[in-house]
């Protein structure tokens, strides 16, 4: 082993570039691997919620979304059936809207942010195997692109590596909860579009939504149960995610026949939420690999940006303590979230139901940003 890091960062999306960077800003030295290509995409849409542009403006990093023209969202409209309500966006705390990014997008931005603070960042390399010296995770065995075995030495590493997580695997991180549902998402890109700010709409069985993003795009995406979405989707994604579109919103599913549309649909079939130990000796979890709810709320991204700040903190701190604290931290503002989340990805509910879902997790979302306002301050409590 040759230059020893304070902290090696395994995933360099959303959660992993954002902790990275936090790190570095607080003097750490960091190494940040991820086994994807830079700028690339991934398999998300990416509608941010207020703590997630929150986060953003507060690094210092939202002007350059901006700047790539990612379209202002400053209204939602939730459609429970024929019924509309549209809420216009509070302009509060540095957030006069909400934005849509495209990872290959936001997450470029994050590392490029990480760079720019002292991050030694690499693409096309995979954490394979960790290593361990008196059960205490001190670094990490790599492949690069051309097969070329490295080790690299860390007093932490944390696994920011999504759902399928090496990190959580290799230290086995023990499963805390996990959800009883699992929704599947068909999503796409379309042009010519012409809605503003989010749409999400709801009727029994089925949701729909379009979310505005760069070069002009509109996502559109469909969400069903597994159940039904295994009969419905059996053939190409195409045709019957326009079926479903036209049963769930005829309006939407008339401008998106209107409309140009920007490459095939892509599928996620679906996976139940979890909860994993957040923190264990020389290693930590964050972002979707720690823990991870159904997309049907599209609020993954918003908490992982939450996150990677309480993450980066406990890492520069540096004890036990620091590190339950984020823990707790997570697991407290999360668990309404989560399970609000799986409620709505049961399919099970009337409108009413769902309504009072929603609000729930606006509650919910509510407390998310007085944390992160109460973080900003400086204001929480310290770990001993
Ligand atoms: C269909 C769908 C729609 C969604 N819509 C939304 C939405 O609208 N809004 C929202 O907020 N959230 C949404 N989400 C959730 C969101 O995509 C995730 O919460 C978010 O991507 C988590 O980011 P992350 O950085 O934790 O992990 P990821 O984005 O999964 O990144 C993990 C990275 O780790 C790398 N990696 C993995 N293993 C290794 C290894 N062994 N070595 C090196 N690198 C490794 C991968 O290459 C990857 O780049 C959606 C998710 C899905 C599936």
């Amino acid at each position: 082993m040759t230059t020893r890091y304070d902290a090696l960062v395994v995933g360099a999306r959303c959660a992993g570039a954002a902790t990275a960077m936090l790190m570095a800003r607080k003097g750490m030295r960091v190494l940040l691997l991820d086994r994807g290509a830079y700028g690339t995409d991934t398999l998300s849409t990416h509608a941010l919620m207020r703590g997630g542009v929150l986060q953003l403006a507060r690094w210092g990093v939202l002007p350059r979304i901006v700047a790539a023209g990612t379209p202002a969202v400053r209204r939602t409209s939730f459609h429970y059936g024929a019924e509309e309500i549209a809420i216009d966006l509070r302009a509060a705390d540095g957030v006069e809207a909400l934005y849509a990014p495209r990872r290959s997008l936001l997450d470029a931005v994050l590392v490029d942010a990480a760079v720019e603070a002292g991050v030694e960042v690499r693409h096309g390399e995979i954490v394979f195997a960790l290593e361990r010296s008196d059960g205490r995770v001190i670094g990490a065995a790599t492949l690069d692109a051309t097969g070329k075995r490295q080790e690299i030495a860390a007093d932490l590493v944390i696994g920011a590596d999504g759902v399928g997580s090496a990190v959580a695997r290799l230290v086995e991180a023990p499963m805390l909860r996990e959800a009883r549902h699992a929704s599947a998402t068909v999503f796409g890109y379309w042009s010519g579009i012409g809605t503003e700010g989010y749409h999400w709409h709801y009727v029994p069985g089925a949701s729909t939504g379009a979310i505005p993003t760069n070069a002009g795009l509109h996502c559109v995406f469909v969400s069903v149960p597994p159940s039904t979405y295994r009969a419905r989707f059996r053939g190409a994604p195409g045709p019957a995610f326009e079926a479903t579109l036209r049963e769930v919103s005829p309006a939407l599913a008339a401008r998106v026949e209107g409309g140009v549309r920007a490459g095939a649909p892509a599928v996620f079939a679906g996976r139940r939420g979890f909860f994993r130990q957040a923190f264990g000796p020389g290693w930590a979890l964050v972002g979707d690999a720690g823990y991870f709810k159904d997309p049907i709320t599209a609020h993954g991204i918003t908490d992982a940006l939450r996150d990677a700040e309480a993450v980066a903190e406990a890492a520069a701190q540096g004890t036990p303590a620091a590190f339950a604290a984020y823990a707790e931290t997570r697991d407290a503002l999360s668990l309404p979230l989560f399970e609000a989340t799986d409620a709505i990805a049961a399919f099970d509910w009337d409108l009413p139901r769902v309504q009072a879902l929603h609000k729930a997790l606006n509650q919910a979302m509510k407390q998310e940003v007085a944390h992160m306002l109460a973080a900003q301050r400086g204001v929480l409590p310290e770990a001993a």
